[in-house]
């Protein structure tokens, strides 16, 4: 650990004696992340979307979807609740104090079977923000989020395996058309990685209508990488399906 790790480690300690962490919704003390147990299961997800080949709807067994280059997302929460505000605080007003909290909510929703699904990616990468967006921030929310914790699993981790091309527009008040037109050819793999072959993990804050993740993948998937997965800490709605539907 760098001096600047180590000491922020030791300010966390000293931080928890004076102020005791409290869960984010009931307000029972915590140890660990923001989310008491009982709490965190409501908001735990676990659940992995799928998507249809591409052959299938080739063959006008479906309609076409945009997520189709992905072969599959695991999405770890609901993106709701105290998560949505943890997130939005997080981007959009420099809350970077609840970095080491979310981080510890995707530990603990990361159980061993999940471990064991990440252990067969070759590459596991970040979606890259932008230059302009980790200067404001002050850090790169998904790296910050999952890049510690995958490589302290052994699992080969960069945030940099893509790179922006150029400037895209806050995607938040877009429709899924407008982001996908807002994303085109927005990422390239970045020159020192080869993908030919590989099978690649895309890690993500929020997973909403898919449209970035998608368009990372297409990019790997044209650079000749053999499948793209995906991992989100928040999945919106639309995408967690109902009770029925995930049984
Ligand atoms: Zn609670």
């Amino acid at each position: 650990m760098s001096f600047a790790g180590e000491l922020r480690y030791y300010l966390q300690i000293l931080k928890e004696i004076i102020f005791p962490r409290a869960c984010a919704v009931c307000g029972y003390h915590v140890d660990n992340g923001m989310l008491c147990e009982k709490c965190r299961k409501h908001y735990l997800l676990q659940y992995q979307v799928k998507y249809t080949p591409r052959e299938e709807y080739l063959a006008g067994q479906s309609a076409p979807l945009p997520e189709d280059v992905l072969s599959s997302v695991l999405l770890l929460y609901k993106y709701d609740g105290v998560l949505k505000d943890a997130l939005h605080r997080l981007k959009f007003e420099g809350a970077g104090e609840l970095l080491p909290m979310l981080r510890e909510e995707v530990e603990a929703a990361l159980p061993n079977p999940k471990l064991r699904w990440l252990s067969q990616f070759d590459i596991v990468a970040t979606i890259p923000t932008s230059q302009e967006r980790r200067q404001q921030r002050g850090y790169d929310v998904p790296a910050e989020l999952f890049l510690s914790i995958l490589e302290e699993r052994n699992l080969t981790a960069c945030a940099d395996l893509l790179q922006r091309e150029r400037r895209t527009a806050p995607l938040f008040a877009l429709d899924k058309q407008q982001r996908q037109a807002e994303l085109a050819e927005c990422f390239g793999v970045t020159p020192r990685y080869t993908v030919a072959g590989k099978r690649i993990l895309l890690c993500d804050d929020i997973y909403t209508t898919g449209t970035t993740m998608a368009e990372a993948a297409r990019v790997l998937l044209e650079a000749g990488a053999a499948s793209v997965h995906g991992l989100a800490l928040c999945g919106a709605q639309a995408n967690w399906g109902t009770e029925a539907d995930r049984s």
